[in-house]
């Protein structure tokens, strides 16, 4: 059986529960464990976002944000221009549902801002700006907010005119915005204008939401007959579905119109609405919510010892409201620190264990699959700017006599210590590696000849002078190496990273052939030939 990834993973648990939203919540927590473990970032940023998006779903306010708050700032730090759209959005949700509208305009901004530049999977503008306008809504700036919302629904009419959902929400918005300003028939003409999409729709709770909407405008237009029969829909319909909460607010204006003209018995009926949707869930807003409905109608009908104690209780209520409140907002702050906390330390994770991808184990040495990217960089930058780009090739000799006269233990200890004799040579423009077995490969760049060929007896001269016994060492009785090298001026030359390489190799195997122990340099010369020559010290020469 193929092994899947955590992506594919997390595509096929979507698919498979996406009605099933409990389930699908076990089954990204239970691949966010692998995704950690794996230290794959990328899967556990669309897992949170996913979870985030889910507890939206279920009507879990609270839980959205811990999770959106992650995937945030994981898109953020992968720079994932994909998934940061959706990701910020569901932020914006969650600080909406937390009450702190002003982090969720800034935040529906950025998400604006990342999808205006291309067209994102999963989100369109439309939706980003109508939760903006919701924002101004919900800070008191009814105008701004309807603007907003007008560019939304013209947006939607033009382009979709199928899109029958995102009309009737935003007609729904914008008559409540022309409301709150007192634009009652302009109210009315807009929820006129969308009744054909409402006609079609198989969203009932949108259906519901719709006829609570005109109820409200018919009320407040004093068409009273027409306003009640709107209200024995909304009572028939949300008494077997309760998942309306959106549209709650609208009941209370319903049933405070209804108390205003002595209809005591539709105000109650949506005062038990209230009451049954606030005892089922035990949310403050909706207890609040619930007992000022009831409140106000046990006022209206004189009943003045129930209506204080309701009035009492509203009180405890507000104060313990605004308690919750300050323990959102710190928890806010909270979320957001440990999310960004948990993300910097499993990037860190993942950039060590790069690293340690780079790095050979034994000498910590950068390997063969870092060469390969520091050759790409050093060679682009030589050929662009007009530089030398250097190789250098160590071999140590006799080493296999090195590892049957002494072990392969202290054979380690040599390789170990040759690699430290290179490593204290590395700049940011000289840089060796393990080449393979007793093999180390340096590239230089932008060197004189000169600085090349002194780095090149530094490090044999080292290695010399360390004295590490080789009986089995005709030269000396000592550990050595070979060394072969080669600066190629990359202004003058077609020749590539490889032919660097390959040209340090036999200059390497020029020295071996001559005794070993030395170091021999690859040079081209103008008839597209080329000559060894050998690059002695003074003290060597004197030897
Ligand atoms: P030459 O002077 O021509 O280089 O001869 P040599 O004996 O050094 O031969 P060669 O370079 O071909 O052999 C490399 C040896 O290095 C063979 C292998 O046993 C040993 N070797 C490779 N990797 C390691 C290692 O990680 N540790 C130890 N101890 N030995 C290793
Ligand atoms: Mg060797």
């Amino acid at each position: 059986m193929s092994k899947l990834t955590n992506n594919e993973r997390i595509d096929e648990a979507v698919k498979r529960y996406k009605n099933e939203l409990p389930r699908l919540v076990k089954a990204l927590n239970r691949i966010l464990k692998n995704a950690e473990a794996d230290e794959d970032l990328f899967a556990v940023g669309k897992i949170n976002l996913f979870l985030s998006i889910c507890y939206f779903d279920l009507g879990d306010r609270s839980s959205i944000f811990p999770y959106a708050i992650k995937a945030v700032s994981v898109f953020e730090k992968l720079g994932n221009h994909n998934f940061l759209p959706r990701s910020y959005n569901i932020l914006g949700l969650a600080y909406l549902a937390l009450g702190n509208y002003q982090l969720a305009l800034s935040t529906y901004n950025k998400a604006l801002a990342t999808i205006r530049r291309r067209k994102r999977p999963g989100l369109s503008k439309d939706t980003i700006l109508n939760n903006i306008a919701e924002c101004y809504y919900e800070m008191g700036e009814y105008r701004k907010g309807n603007r907003i919302y007008e560019d939304c629904f013209r947006v939607v009419r033009t382009t979709r005119p199928d899109d029958h959902v995102c009309a009737v929400i935003y007609g729904i918005n914008i008559s409540d915005c022309y409301e709150s300003c007192g634009d009652y028939q302009k109210a009315l003409n807009i929820l006129d204008t969308i009744k054909p999409n409402c006609d079609v729709l198989d969203r009932e709770v949108l259906v519901w939401g719709y006829y609570g909407r005109r109820c409200c405008v018919l009320y407040l237009l004093g068409l009273t007959e027409e306003a009640e029969q709107y209200a024995d829909l909304v009572i028939d319909a949300v008494t077997t579905n309760y998942d309306s909460y959106e549209f709650h607010r609208d009941f209370e204006k319903i049933a405070a119109q209804e108390v205003k003209s002595g209809d005591f018995v539709r105000a109650q009926r949506f005062a038990d609405i209230l009451k049954k949707y606030a005892d089922e869930n035990g949310n403050t807003i909706d207890m609040i919510l619930s007992k000022r409905v009831q409140a106000n109608i046990c006022y209206a009908k004189g009943e003045m010892d129930a209506a204080l104690g309701l009035y009492k209780e509203l009180n405890v209520l507000y104060e313990r409201r605004i308690k919750e409140e300050n323990a959102m907002q710190y928890e806010i702050q909270k979320n957001a620190d440990t999310a960004t906390k948990e993300v910097s330390k499993l990037m860190k994770r993942v950039r060590d264990s790069e690293q340690r991808a780079q790095r050979d184990a034994l000498t910590g040495l950068m390997n063969r699959s870092a060469l390969t990217s520091v050759a790409e960089t050093f060679f682009n930058e030589a050929k662009e700017r007009g530089k030398c780009l250097g190789g250098i090739f160590l071999d140590i000799d006799y080493f296999k006599e090195y590892n049957d006269t002494y072990g392969h233990a202290a054979g380690d200890e040599a390789i170990k210590y040759i690699a430290r004799q290179c490593m204290e040579e590395e700049t940011s423009t000289v840089k060796f590696f393990r080449y393979g077995g007793d093999e180390y490969f340096g590239f230089i760049l932008g060197h004189k000849e000169k600085d090349l060929q002194a780095l090149a007896l530094r490090i044999s001269e080292k290695v010399r002078a360390s004295a590490i016994d080789h009986v089995k060492n005709p030269n000396g009785q000592r550990i050595t190496v070979s060394i072969g090298i080669v600066n190629i001026d990359l202004k003058k030359s077609d020749d590539s990273v490889l032919d660097i390489i390959k040209y340090a190799d036999r200059a390497l195997y020029h020295a071996k052939d001559r005794g070993k122990d030395d170091v021999f340099q690859y040079c081209v010369l103008d008839n597209s030939e080329h000559e060894f020559r050998r690059v002695c010290s003074d003290e060597k020469q004197n030897r």
